[in-house]
């Protein structure tokens, strides 16, 4: 079995983030000058905060930058300003999916001859409404939307799946979210890096050396279906 996940794996995602951060950046900066202000990490630190209590996704962050905004400009922001940055958000929320180079080929094929399941997290609205639009989800024999994407999730995700942790490959663009946890399980890794990765995921546990054998990184999606064939012949299971 192979499971994708979506944000930066299928579609763009972080982009759009950093551009709305740009944006937000652009509202509070007309009330302190952020040219020597650690305004960025202290958005970053109460995001950060934020996710036990919000989770992931578009809401989470507007939420946060609606949060930052207030504390920087220590209360002077105006409603108006408010309402800007909760349009970022909303903009955020019905951007039109931007699939990445080679994803539906590379996923058809690979569909063809292996059950596929898509594994993400963020806003379950938000993300069910990507997975529609990306025109992908009839390919997708399940999709798991989950709060979180540590050991335990993929734990509970695998036996319902029926699928033995050696039997299942996961694709994606996080070492931290997609492939340690995988790993650790004693699953197989495909990793695709994204020229973008959002802070959080950054401050990843790397994979211990003994896990290393059964994990491959990519530079793109067009190179998956080889890399699968490779996989299974090469894996006694
Ligand atoms: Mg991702």
């Amino acid at each position: 079995m192979v499971g994708f996940d979506a944000d930066d794996t299928l579609w763009r995602s972080e982009d759009f983030f950093e551009e709305a951060q740009d944006r937000y950046e652009d509202i509070v900066g007309r009330y302190i000058d952020l040219s020597d202000s650690t305004a960025r990490e202290q958005l970053y630190g109460i995001e950060t905060a934020n996710l036990k209590v919000f989770g992931y996704g578009v809401k989470s962050m507007t939420l946060s930058m609606i949060e930052a905004a207030v504390l920087l400009t220590e209360g002077r922001i105006d409603g108006a300003d408010v309402h800007r940055i909760v349009q970022i958000g909303k903009d955020m929320l019905v951007h039109p999916v931007e699939l990445l180079d080679g994803v539906t080929e590379a996923v058809e094929e690979v569909a063809r001859r292996f059950p596929v399941v898509l594994i993400t997290k963020g806003d379950l609205i938000h993300q069910e409404s990507k997975v529609r639009a990306s025109g992908l989800s009839s390919t997708f024999s399940r999709i798991e939307i989950v709060s979180e994407k540590d050991p335990q999730t993929y734990t509970r995700v695998l036996r319902e799946l029926e699928v033995e942790p050696g039997q299942f490959v996961m694709v994606g663009n996080s070492v931290r979210s997609d492939i340690t946890p995988v790993l650790t399980l004693g699953g197989w890794g495909v990793h695709i890096p994204y020229h973008l990765t959002w802070q959080h995921e950054v401050q990843a546990e790397p994979p211990s050396d003994g896990d290393l054998p059964r994990m491959r990184t990519l530079a793109s999606m067009r190179e998956l279906p080889e890399t699968l064939t490779a996989l299974t012949d090469s894996s006694p299971a």
